[in-house]
């Protein structure tokens, strides 16, 4: 059975080759903007591709204000900031997350607190939430408060699990009665919608990720959108050493972050960006082959994506039966040119964070033991 699924992935991607689970793609306007970065000499902080990358992605997404960064940590690290969030205060998020989610609230000295996720999201569960909010949480003066810890709950920050959009129209309302701040780690999710607005627009602030084995790159890079367009230029003024704008004089009149993407980064992220929904469309057949392929495979399901949503499918999904076919899984497919793996160690294992708070986490635990993400770069259909 497992020889029938790696002959169908090497056959999807035309080849007899090791199949890696996501590479970039070049087949556009990149050398050319990277060129022209070269020979006009606007490699770093200074040139016209900044400022177009940043317009391009606000008319894509629909957000009213986008500043890049150099990765999307430090923009997760950067949205921390800007809602507010303070030394002690605790952060809801997921445990089945890339590590740094949970990072970039631990920079500041705040506590993430580990709710669980849905099954049919694979993200941030708006139920659990809020079963935890009025089991654990009270509001006084406006602020939301842990009457266990005493500390003030900040912020909420949902990821969009492996591009799938999270229930993100019923974590705002939760949020909003709980006088909580809604940051969206939407990483994964460029190209992914739900109920036709882009993710990342839903939160106050939104972090978007270009690391190479995103759904496009800039080789390392990130991005944070808002509605709010003041606190967009706030995040432009910190992203940029907090420099009061001046011909010759450096002055500065906060701490600042040396947070901002090159120019050359952001010529590679306009390129990648020509060809996004072409990617998207690709890769959202290649989702539609696998679809089909599993539905004869009694013993594993394709993830598909949840319901209101237009997922990009930046890496499928499949889910085992238990913990023992997934290990077979992984080493059958690794073993033969098929890379293949399971979700990343949940973050209520991990040393840093597993004296954090969690709510049981049933579900996180039951997909733990089951995800496998199976080959899912751009094929260039036809
Ligand atoms: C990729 C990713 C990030 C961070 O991105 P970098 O650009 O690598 O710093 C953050 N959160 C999630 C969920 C990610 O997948």
């Amino acid at each position: 059975m497992y020889s029938d699924i790696t002959n169908f992935i090497h056959q999807l991607y035309g080849t007899d080759d090791f199949v890696p689970l996501h590479a970039p793609l070049f087949i556009g306007n990149e050398k050319k903007y990277l060129n022209e970065c070269i020979d006009t000499t606007f490699v770093s902080s200074v040139g016209k591709f900044v400022d177009r990358f940043e317009e391009e992605i606000a008319a894509y997404t629909g957000a009213k204000k986008v500043v890049v960064c150099v990765s999307g940590t430090n923009a997760l690290h950067m949205a921390m900031m800007l809602v507010g969030v303070e030394r002690d205060d605790e952060v809801l998020t997921q445990a089945l997350t890339f590590i740094a989610t949970c990072n970039a609230i631990s920079y500041i000295g705040a506590h993430p607190v580990f709710i669980d996720v849905d099954k049919e999201t694979l993200g941030l569960s708006p139920n659990a939430v809020k079963v935890w909010l009025q089991k654990n949480a009270e509001i006084k003066n406006n602020t939301c408060y842990n009457k266990n810890t005493s500390r003030r709950i900040k912020a909420c920050v949902p990821m969009h699990t492996f591009g799938h959009p999270v229930k993100i129209d019923e974590l705002a309302e939760i949020c909003k009665e709980w006088h909580i701040e809604l940051v969206e780690d939407a990483a994964e999710s460029l190209g992914s919608f739900y109920k036709r607005q882009h993710t990342g627009t839903f939160g106050r602030v939104s972090a978007i990720s270009f690391n190479g084995n995103k759904t496009i790159t800039t080789g390392g890079g990130g991005m944070l959108l808002f509605q709010d367009e003041e606190l967009g230029k706030l995040a432009k003024h910190l992203t940029t050493q907090a420099k009061v704008p001046h011909r010759w004089a450096f002055i500065h009149d906060h701490i600042g972050y040396n947070y901002r993407m090159p120019n050359i980064n952001a010529a590679l992220g306009c390129a990648q960006l020509e060809n996004l929904e072409r990617y998207v469309e690709d890769k959202r057949n290649t989702a539609e082959r696998y679809k089909e392929f599993f539905a004869n495979m009694p013993d594993i399901t394709f993830f598909s994506e949840p319901a209101d949503s237009r997922s990009n499918y930046w890496l499928n999904v499949v889910l085992l039966d238990d913990k023992a076919s997934q290990q077979e899984f992984l080493e059958y497919t690794n073993d033969h040119g098929v890379m293949t793996r399971p979700v990343w160690e949940l973050m209520n294992r991990l040393d840093m964070f597993k004296h954090c708070e969690t709510d049981g986490l049933k579900n996180t635990e039951w997909l733990a033991d089951r995800i496998v993400n199976i080959p899912s770069s751009v094929r260039l259909i036809k």
